[in-house]
């Protein structure tokens, strides 16, 4: 068994761009053999990322506060103890206008490091909402 925490994991401030007031910091990753990666984000108030898609899943479950999700052509308002589900190429995002901080878990496929961490844009399908 391998045991972590959001104590214990470095909390970087997400700096892609047209990205605002979010945080991540990577829980289980490829290099302890997992096959999903988790990662834990918050978002401030008034935070954001851009609608944005890829050929990954993202796995979400809301730990903290609540939140705006924007899938496909759908648009809801989750909150601590909501799972969503983002299929492959399903145009997303997530934002938060309330007052307290949001915060949610999401899974990725192992592997992805280069694609995820290292980006510094969403590229020419990004838009901001
Ligand atoms: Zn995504």
């Amino acid at each position: 068994m391998y045991v972590t925490s959001t104590k214990k994991t470095k909390k970087e401030t997400i700096t892609v761009k047209g990205v605002q007031g979010m945080s991540v910091q990577w829980l289980l990753e490829e290099s302890i053999g997992v096959p999903f990666e988790m990662r834990y984000f918050e978002v401030e108030k008034n935070g954001s990322c851009p609608i944005h898609e890829h050929d990954f899943v993202h796995e979400v479950f809301i730990v903290k506060g609540k939140g705006i999700f924007v899938g496909g052509d759908k648009e809801k308002e989750v909150a601590a103890g909501d799972a969503l589900f983002i299929s492959p190429h399903e145009p997303h995002q997530c934002r938060n206008p309330f007052n307290e901080t949001f915060g949610f878990i999401c899974l990725i496929p192992k592997g992805l490091e280069n694609e995820i961490k290292y980006r510094n844009d969403y590229g020419s399908n990004a838009e901001q909402k």
